[in-house]
């Protein structure tokens, strides 16, 4: 299906609201039925007729469609966060006693959700080192039920290779997950290259603005309705009307912004490789990147966040260079309008992850709208009070 058709008119029944051309927010929990027997069927298909918010809305449905026909996939749910969606795709296809693969060094909430939550309920949890289908291998056991994944992670940006795993996991019968919120649906084509589901935080770059909380769960119908009937109604992590209203805003420029943001970072990838108060630049798209190939094979563009190691003596000169810039926000997150920093001297030690200390100079940078010269002449003024 065309692009700018999903973004601009897909699932807007725009005669059915006065034919505005933006769509309505429809601001209710209930609806109501005019007869016994139309509330009947509804209960029925609670999936695709609204009787109650937490089920179904229309301003969320709308969202729905666009968001399932992005990622060349029959259904979508929307949850509240990125979390909520991880959790219950996780959570609706394991059963005690049940065990998961998942990829180091994940999101953290996704590492704790395997590290201290679904223990409590007897589920249990390899981490391994998906840069090698081997470690894949290995780590099955017969009952793993979920392989899940994140390529890239939004830290060090490690991938996997999609296909290899669900060769392996299809074999045995294993569903694949994938966070696929640093690609987005538009950059790495998940469920084409054969992944059951498919979550995204849609706090970063599908609401792009950095004023919405919101996630998204992507897979065939089958299993959405699964995932409805269960996780969906029963945790009750819905987004309101109104936030979904801004996501379909979002939507109709989401490839123009990663466009811009994509190009942007390029160049100051490009600038930043050579400078001298540079260690390394870690970026999926750069020639130095260990897995280059594989990120060129499988993903679109390289993304808006890249990582540098400063040439810094001390943690010092890491916090003067941090505290100078003006036109970095200092800030968790990503995917906004506005360019971020996130250092990693910043983190409580070992806070999530027992085994994973940052070095003290690793600096995460976001690339938002701002003007590649703008940002440039940012950087060169911090670079100097360091000198
Ligand atoms: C932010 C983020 C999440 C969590 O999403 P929320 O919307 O904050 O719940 C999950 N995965 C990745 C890769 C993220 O960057």
């Amino acid at each position: 299906m065309d692009l700018s058709y999903i973004l601009n008119h897909l699932g807007e029944e725009r005669e059915n609201y006065f034919n505005a051309v933006s769509p309505p927010i429809i601001q209710t929990s209930n609806f109501y039925f005019k007869d016994v027997s139309s509330l009947r069927k509804a209960f029925l298909n609670e999936k695709e007729i609204p009787i109650y918010t937490r089920g179904n809305n229309p301003t969320v449905e709308i969202l729905r469609k666009k968001i399932a026909a992005l990622a060349g996939a029959e259904d979508a749910l929307v949850f509240s966060s990125g979390v909520a969606a991880i959790s219950a795709a996780v959570i609706s296809n394991v059963n005690a006693g049940d065990h998961v693969v998942c990829v180091k060094k994940p999101y953290g909430w996704t590492h704790r959700l395997f590290d201290k939550f679904l223990p409590r309920f007897g589920v249990t949890a390899t981490m391994v080192d998906g840069t090698a289908i081997e470690n894949f291998e290995r780590a099955i056991q017969s009952n793993t039920k979920i392989i899940f994944l994140e390529s890239p992670n939004t830290f060090t940006f490690e991938l996997q290779d999609i296909e290899a795993v669900v060769k392996l996991a299809k074999a045995k019968g294993i569903i694949t997950i994938i966070d696929n919120s640093y690609s987005t649906s538009l950059n790495q084509r998940c469920i084409e290259m054969g992944i059951d589901i498919e979550v995204h935080s849609a706090t970063k770059y599908y609401g792009g603005h950095s004023d919405v909380v919101a996630g998204y769960l992507i897979s065939n119908k089958k299993m959405t309705d699964k995932i409805f009937e269960s996780e969906f109604l029963n945790l009750g992590g819905i987004i309101s009307p109104n936030d979904a209203w801004l996501l379909i805003r979002s939507l109709r420029t989401l490839p123009l912004r990663l466009k811009q943001t994509t190009e942007t970072t390029e160049r100051l990838v490009q600038w930043l490789e050579q400078h001298p108060q540079i260690e390394k630049v870690i970026y999926p798209f750069s020639e130095s990147f260990p897995q280059y190939e594989l990120a060129k094979k499988q993903m679109k563009h390289g993304g808006s966040l890249f990582t540098i190691l400063l040439n810094a003596k001390n943690v010092e000169q890491v916090e003067t260079f941090c505290n100078s810039l003006q036109r970095f926000l200092m800030a968790v997150s990503w995917g906004g309008h506005e360019s971020l920093i996130m250092p990693a001297c910043s983190f409580p030690v070992q806070q999530h992850y027992k085994e994973q200390v940052y070095p003290f100079n690793l600096i995460r940078f976001y690339i938002g709208l701002e003007d590649t010269g703008c940002l440039m002449d940012d950087l060169k003024q911090a670079f100097k009070k360091i000198e």
